[in-house]
């Protein structure tokens, strides 16, 4: 084949060549012409393609608009600053998100302050309990007009109208559902250091307490979806909003230590996916993607140390 296409291409065709490669056209005709026919129109495509990039060299010189050149330097920017914006928008998302956390952790210990000074007296032993309490820790009297909590955990102006629903909420909180006082461990399994109260002891109390939280995920996902819309602004709220909703009453009660290689994986995993929320549309599906990868991480972490009763107080680390 490759005699045939040098016979073809040189044109000095000697008369024993030429017979001879009469002899080949007879056995081979049909794949020389194609041979032929692929070597003229790589010259010819070779040749529109130079003249093509003449006539795009010309209108770059008379580029009037110079959109040609703000492309190219547009892509000059990007090659240089692209990778490394990638790296720092999530590094300003954590930074300002852990300012706000910062100041809401210093509203929380204000708040805690105002708390105890807001403490009353029991009607039956005279203790002084939390005004969120449903009883007192010392003769378990039931507090009459419990003070309810807020979205943060905060004493509200209002009194509790559920009072089963508020024991959830102070275990939300990582408080005891009984005297309001702070559960001190990293553990599902512990008991109330002021009243004695042995927390998810009752099982019904802990699947009602998951189910609570199953309960927000379509709402939370939806919230997180319209604030992740907005780039950076919008992610710090939607960050702030899935942590309280779905993943800490579960995290607060999980060991610090149990499953870093998970946790590292999941941030790793986190710091990636928002290091292109600016991208319109996508954006939107970045915090939903983090708020359910986390909840579905911290609650099976709690449900394993629901189970694992065994292990009981002495697995706190
Ligand atoms: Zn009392
Ligand atoms: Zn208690």
């Amino acid at each position: 084949m490759s005699a045939l296409t040098f016979v073809g291409t040189s044109g000095a065709i000697e008369p024993a060549l030429a017979s001879q490669a009469q002899n080949l056209l007879d056995t081979e005709g049909v794949s020389v012409i194609p041979a032929l026919a692929i070597g003229a129109i790589t010259f010819w495509a070779a040749g529109l393609n130079r003249r093509s990039k003449e006539n795009l060299y010309q209108s770059d010189e008379d580029d009037d608009l110079g959109v040609q050149k703000l492309l190219y330097y547009a892509e000059d920017v990007w090659a240089f600053f692209g990778p490394l914006v990638l790296l720092l928008y999530p590094v300003l998302v954590l930074v300002l998100t852990g300012i706000v956390l910062l100041l809401l952790y210093w509203f929380k210990r204000r708040a805690e302050a105002k708390e105890e000074k807001a403490k009353i007296a029991c009607t039956n032993c005279h203790e002084l309990i939390y005004s969120t309490a449903l009883a007192c820790q010392s003769c378990n009297q039931s507090n009459q007009n419990p003070s309810a909590i807020d979205f943060f955990g905060q004493i509200k102006a209002k009194p509790v109208r559920d009072r089963d629903e508020h024991a959830y909420k102070l275990v939300e909180k990582k408080r005891c559902p009984v005297c309001a006082n702070r559960f001190q461990e990293h553990h599902v399994h512990q008991s109330c250091g002021t009243c004695g109260h042995e927390l998810m002891q009752d099982d019904r109390f802990a699947t009602r307490y998951i189910g609570r939280i199953d309960r927000r995920v379509l709402k939370v996902l939806v919230i997180t979806f319209l604030f992740s819309l907005i780039p950076i602004i919008g992610l710090i709220p939607a960050i702030i909003y899935y942590r309280i909703q779905l993943v800490a009453p579960f995290r607060l009660y999980i060991p610090r230590m149990r499953n870093m290689g998970l946790r590292w994986g999941l941030r790793i995993f986190h710091f990636a996916l928002i290091a292109f929320q600016w991208a319109p549309g996508f954006g939107g599906f970045v915090a939903p993607i983090m708020a359910f990868t986390s909840y579905r991480m911290y609650r099976n972490s709690f449900k394993r140390q629901l189970f694992s009763k065994s292990m009981d107080i002495a697995g706190h680390d």
